[in-house]
């Protein structure tokens, strides 16, 4: 595994386009009272971002708001490119934390020159991976879908290397197969 897919704008592109179909269809479908929904994308600030030229489209999360007086519920779809409120783009998160599985010294400071990720925020990560994420519901239910399992001791290197083998196409299916966890009480813990 390498970071350079983190600097291939094809990846940037391919998770931009993918939140716009995400947000479409959930336009497409209305508000749950039959409104029509109406963009309401919200301002973001995240790191480790994408080339220059789509900087500015990554400053904005997609989210619809209905139209309807006295409803006015507002809709967040999927995303591929955030991963919940972190402020690290998912892309970041998944492979840093991938190619981080030690967090050796030496690995955790060639991330830090890479994406200015500091060693707290990868033991953070390593955390979430390791304890909180294998409880949530989603992946309760999505872990069944994969065989052989998941090794959860890897994750989430041991995700990804299921998906394609170009780590650029890998990476957005991945992040395709975790986007149910970044929409509102996509997180919750099983019971
Ligand atoms: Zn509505």
């Amino acid at each position: 595994m390498s970071h350079v897919a983190l600097v291939d704008a094809r990846l940037w592109r391919l998770l931009l386009m993918a939140d716009r179909d995400l947000a479409a269809e959930v336009r497409a479908a209305g508000c749950v009272c039959g409104g029509t929904l109406h963009s309401a994308r919200y301002a973001r600030k995240p790191r480790g971002g994408p080339p220059a030229e789509l900087r500015g489209e990554y400053c904005w999360r997609e989210s619809l708001c209905c139209a309807r007086e006295g409803c006015r519920r507002r809709t967040t779809p999927a995303s591929l490119r955030f991963l919940g409120r972190r402020v690290y783009l998912g892309a970041v998160v998944v492979l840093v934390s991938a190619m981080t599985g030690g967090v050796s010294a030496k690995r955790a400071a060639a991330m830090r020159a890479w994406v200015g990720v500091t060693i707290r925020t990868l033991q953070r990560w390593r955390a979430w991976w390791l304890r909180t994420f294998p409880q949530t519901a989603f992946w309760q239910g999505a872990r069944a879908q994969l065989a052989p399992p998941v090794d959860e001791r890897r994750l989430p290197g041991s995700l990804l290397e299921r998906f394609a083998d170009d780590l650029v196409d890998g990476l957005a299916s991945c992040l395709r197969f975790l986007a149910p966890i970044t929409t509102r009480g996509g997180c919750t813990m099983a019971a």
